[in-house]
């Protein structure tokens, strides 16, 4: 029941098999498996160093399902974590269907050769996975993941309806260098080089990337200017409360950040269009992510802190309320913890535990989900027992911009 299989081994899944391995009784047996071995070594290595714990590894290439179904079969896991790429997700899902295996994952499926995102193509494995008695939970990380078990939290706790949905994510963390993303380098500039989109009128508003600006005073960091974006659970979110009226996902940036990627995407080094270098294909945004820092590697120069919540706008009892809820989450102290930067860290932990929750059949349901559509209580005593406590605070008015 608790043999779990991980997929990928990057600086999200370094996070997520640590903190299991700190809790024996809920993760018996643990295997990583990787397209790099290298790379599973070195996390096996630390994580029997630190707990005395053993876990197992083995080399995987989990675009090919037949790959993936044979090693299932060999060690027969409850469930599959999920942490290698978007690209990987509907592959991993197949497998999972032949093997009769659950699924978990962090972020939502994503064409290789088109940088475009949405649920659609997961959600329409929901009957095949309800068929066959199998639970695939979508986006456990912590955006989407906690922002979406933030969403449930607060319309079950602290208002009737919902009106409006504001994400602010802030990483205040400085790594000193010139430029580095603080997840894999292809999926962050697929992402902040999109057109930001959010909902409003009923219906997905569009415009440009980068461009919409407001300076927002985080707690414990400042104020910090922050950029409208889409990201993935606006879908999900307007769909499960479609009471929703605007629905929109800020991040914040700084100067020497926007101006690198500015560059990058005028000299076309962000495209992910094939070119043709001395007889290879070669496309630009993967070459790039091969001569920028390894994300995984930022941990022990990363100081400063992130702060990630919701921003939440309805009625109670016929008065509109506004309520803040976030989590603050400091660079050092979880290099000290686990040896990686607080966002990889801030992913990690939520998809240990929404893994926990489904071994422990807490969230156990046949079907393809979204975190927001389970109780929100178990996960949220569950982040603050396991290092991403939150605070809900009122605010006195809505927001202004
Ligand atoms: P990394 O690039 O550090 O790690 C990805 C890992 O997946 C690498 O070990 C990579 O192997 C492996 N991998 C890639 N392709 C394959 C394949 N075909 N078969 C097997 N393994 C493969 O990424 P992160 O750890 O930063 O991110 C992991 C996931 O978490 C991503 O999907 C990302 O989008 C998501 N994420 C979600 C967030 C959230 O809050 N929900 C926030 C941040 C990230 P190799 O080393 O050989 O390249």
């Amino acid at each position: 029941m608790s043999n779990v299989l991980v997929i990928g081994a990057g600086g999200v899944s370094s996070v997520t098999v640590h903190k299991m391995a700190m809790l024996p009784n809920v993760f018996k047996n643990i295997t990583l498996a990787s397209r790099t071995l290298k790379k599973c070594q070195d996390i096996q290595t630390k994580v029997k160093e630190k707990y005395n714990i053993n876990i197992n590894i083995a080399k995987l290439d989990a675009d090919n399902i037949n790959e993936t179904v044979k090693l299932i079969n060999k060690i027969s896991p409850f469930l599959i974590i999920n942490l290698a790429l978007p690209y990987q997700d509907l592959n991993i899902m197949e497998a999972c269907l032949i093997t009769n295996t659950h699924y978990l994952d962090t972020a939502n499926y994503e064409p290789k050769d088109e940088a475009k995102f949405e649920y659609s193509w997961q959600w329409d494995y929901s009957k095949k996975f309800q068929e066959k008695g199998l639970m695939a939970l979508l986006g456990s990380g912590f955006d989407p993941g906690v922002t979406n078990v933030y969403t449930a939290h607060t319309k079950k706790h602290f208002l009737n309806s919902i009106h409006s949905l504001d994400i602010l994510d802030c990483n205040a963390g400085d790594h000193g260098h010139p430029f580095a993303t603080n997840f894999n380098p292809e999926i962050n500039i697929r992402e902040v080089t999109s057109e930001s989109k959010h909902w409003e009128n009923n219906n997905w508003q569009v415009g440009p990337a980068l461009t919409n600006k407001v300076s927002f005073d985080f707690p414990e960091i400042g104020p910090k200017n922050m950029y409208l974006m889409y990201h993935e659970e606006l879908e999900s979110l307007v769909k499960h409360f479609p009471e929703i009226k605007k629905a929109r996902f800020w991040m914040t940036f700084g100067d020497s950040y926007l101006k690198h990627i500015e560059v990058l995407q005028n000299i076309g080094m962000t495209s992910i269009k094939p070119i043709n270098y001395n007889g290879m294909d070669i496309v630009p945004l993967q070459f790039l992510k091969q001569v920028l820092p390894d994300p995984g590697s930022l941990g022990n120069r990363t100081k400063g802190k992130t702060c990630i919540g919701t921003i939440i706008t309805g009625q109670k009892n016929g008065k509109e309320e506004t309520h803040y809820t976030y989590n603050i989450c400091d660079h050092e102290q979880c290099y000290e913890e686990v040896g990686s930067q607080a966002i990889s860290y801030t992913t990690g932990v939520p998809a240990m535990i929404g893994a926990m929750l489904m071994i422990q059949k807490i969230w156990y349901k046949p079907g393809v989900w979204n975190v927001e559509q389970f109780d929100p209580d178990p996960f949220m005593d569950l982040l603050n027992k396991h290092g991403l406590p939150s605070q809900t605070i009122q605010l006195d008015k809505k927001l202004s911009f």
